[in-house]
């Protein structure tokens, strides 16, 4: 019943890192606790099978809860998990990823390897976005949302983020209050100043600032410049223009304040170029250890023909192509391409070609166009190579891939499709999909890209269905 004091166990955690407890059968979420955990917590939400219990007090902690490293853990959004400690986090992940598998997927027994995680799980993010705001008695706050609310929380010190962010942050707030910059209201959509994005290049050392305003301009700018540009690694700070009443973060345009338009940075010794608007992943660090998965389940000889499909910047078709005979790649966001092009050129590359546009558009198209093209011409070899690819990886956002474009990966009739995914509900859906058309599961590889927060990514090998009897013939 509403507003009861109940006392229960956490037995297990919900998507959203909520604990999962019973009370006399009734499943309770509580925020904040960990498994293992007995917990007091006062019913505040009731619905018939299940309900929402705030945390009033730990009876007895779980051996997996630890002290969080960040004060504002509990109240900002980022962090979901960070009271659990580090290896229950990797368990909980690997767990979660094989029962999505088995549950959405429809796989038996499947296989998970353990997740690979960070030796030191801290201030590993290249990129964070701050939002600004006023708070209720007039001060500048700078810092993160409340977990699901636009609730400004005041911190600069994120212990997931890079240290140098907090110099960063707190001579922009000298700035904003010494140059009387007007900061941004989402209710009226008056004020300038809305959101701040550092991104930090982790080989390089380099550093962009780019500050999103509700305007064109962003007044006394030069005084910003003087103060960032003696902080060591600066090398590009931005405005990004949106004017637009909405939650998205950046506008589509961008102007450069001081220095370059773009950082650099490296993986796997490919360099990079890195522009506000270009997708590169968060996690330097772990990025390495993924995409080097992604390079061995892909067995590449030198020989072989691969798509890169959402590509983002072509990071990894270029790692693709340092051992492959030709990588094309496929990108929706325009900006990311030019980029990718341009370190095509910059570590050069001459087997890559790239495409802007929806993946599920650009490659059933491909497909058709270059069909006819083939059939004319039947000794057009790159062409007919080009729709027989090896390899196939897709990296796709939360939401995976669409049946229309995973139609056409099987029609192109890969060895083996690399899944990359960030979101393992969406990535099973995808695989039981492709199981369905002839391709089986080989290797499931977790790897910590996001730690402290239920977010996992994963690298999935699937390779075309042989019969036994067609595996013998090979020998
Ligand atoms: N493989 C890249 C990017 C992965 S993130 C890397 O490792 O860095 C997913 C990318 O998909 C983003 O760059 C996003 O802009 C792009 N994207 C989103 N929807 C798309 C679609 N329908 N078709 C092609 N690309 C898309």
């Amino acid at each position: 019943m509403k507003n009861d004091i109940v006392t229960l166990t956490i037995d297990d955690i919900g998507t959203n890192g909520e604990g999962i407890g019973k009370v006399d059968g009734y499943t309770l979420f509580v925020k904040d606790v960990v498994v293992g955990d007995i917990v007091k917590a006062k019913i505040i939400k009731e619905k018939k099978n299940y309900g929402y219990g705030k945390l009033l007090a730990i009876i007895k902690e779980s051996k997996s809860r630890v002290v969080p490293k960040c004060a504002v853990a509990k109240q900002c959004g980022g962090c979901q998990i960070q009271q659990m400690n580090y290896q229950s986090q990797l368990q909980y992940k690997q767990n979660l990823v094989k029962a999505n598998l088995e549950k959405i997927g429809g796989l038996k027994n499947i296989e998970v390897l353990p997740v690979i995680g960070m030796d030191t799980p801290y201030y590993y993010r290249n990129k964070a976005q701050y939002p600004v705001g006023i708070d209720k008695e007039g001060k500048i706050v700078i810092g993160f949302y409340a977990g699901r609310t636009h609730c400004i929380i005041d911190s600069t010190d994120c212990k997931i983020g890079s240290p140098i962010n907090q110099t960063i942050l707190e001579n922009i707030r000298k700035y904003i209050t010494e140059q009387k910059i007007s900061i941004y209201d989402e209710e009226s959509h008056q004020g300038i100043l809305r959101h701040i994005l550092i991104r930090n290049g982790y080989h390089t050392g380099e550093i962009m600032v780019c500050l999103v305003i509700n305007g064109t301009a962003l007044p006394c700018s030069e005084k910003l410049v003087q103060d960032l540009i003696g902080i060591s690694g600066m090398t590009s700070i931005m405005l990004n223009i949106n004017r637009d009443k909405t939650n998205v973060i950046l506008g589509k345009e961008c102007k450069t304040l001081w220095g370059q338009a773009y950082i650099t940075d490296s993986i796997c010794d490919i360099t990079y170029e890195i522009s506000p608007l270009s997708f590169f992943q968060i996690n330097p660090v772990q990025t390495e250890k993924l995409y080097k998965k992604v390079l061995e389940f892909a067995q590449l000889t030198g020989k072989e023909t691969v798509w890169d499909l959402y590509c983002g910047i072509g990071t990894i078709s270029l790692l693709m192509a340092t051992n492959a005979k030709k990588v094309y790649g496929v990108e929706v966001v325009s900006e990311a391409i030019e980029d990718a092009r341009n370190n095509a050129k910059r570590n050069n590359f001459n087997n890559v070609e790239f495409f802007v546009g929806k993946a599920e558009v650009v490659v059933p198209q491909f497909y058709e166009e270059v069909s006819k093209k083939a059939m004319d011409d039947n000794k057009n070899k790159e062409a007919i190579q080009s729709l027989n690819p090896d390899v196939v990886v897709v990296d796709p956002p939360r939401k995976g891939c669409e049946d229309i474009l995973l139609d056409v990966i099987v029609k192109m009739s890969p060895q083996r499709i690399v899944y990359v995914s960030c979101d393992c509900a969406t990535l099973a859906r995808d695989v039981k999909y492709l199981v369905s058309k002839g391709y089986e599961v080989k290797k499931v590889q977790p790897v910590d890209q996001f730690c402290h927060t239920v977010h996992i990514e994963t690298v999935i090998l699937l390779s075309k269905f042989q019969s036994k009897e067609q595996q013998s013939n090979q020998l």
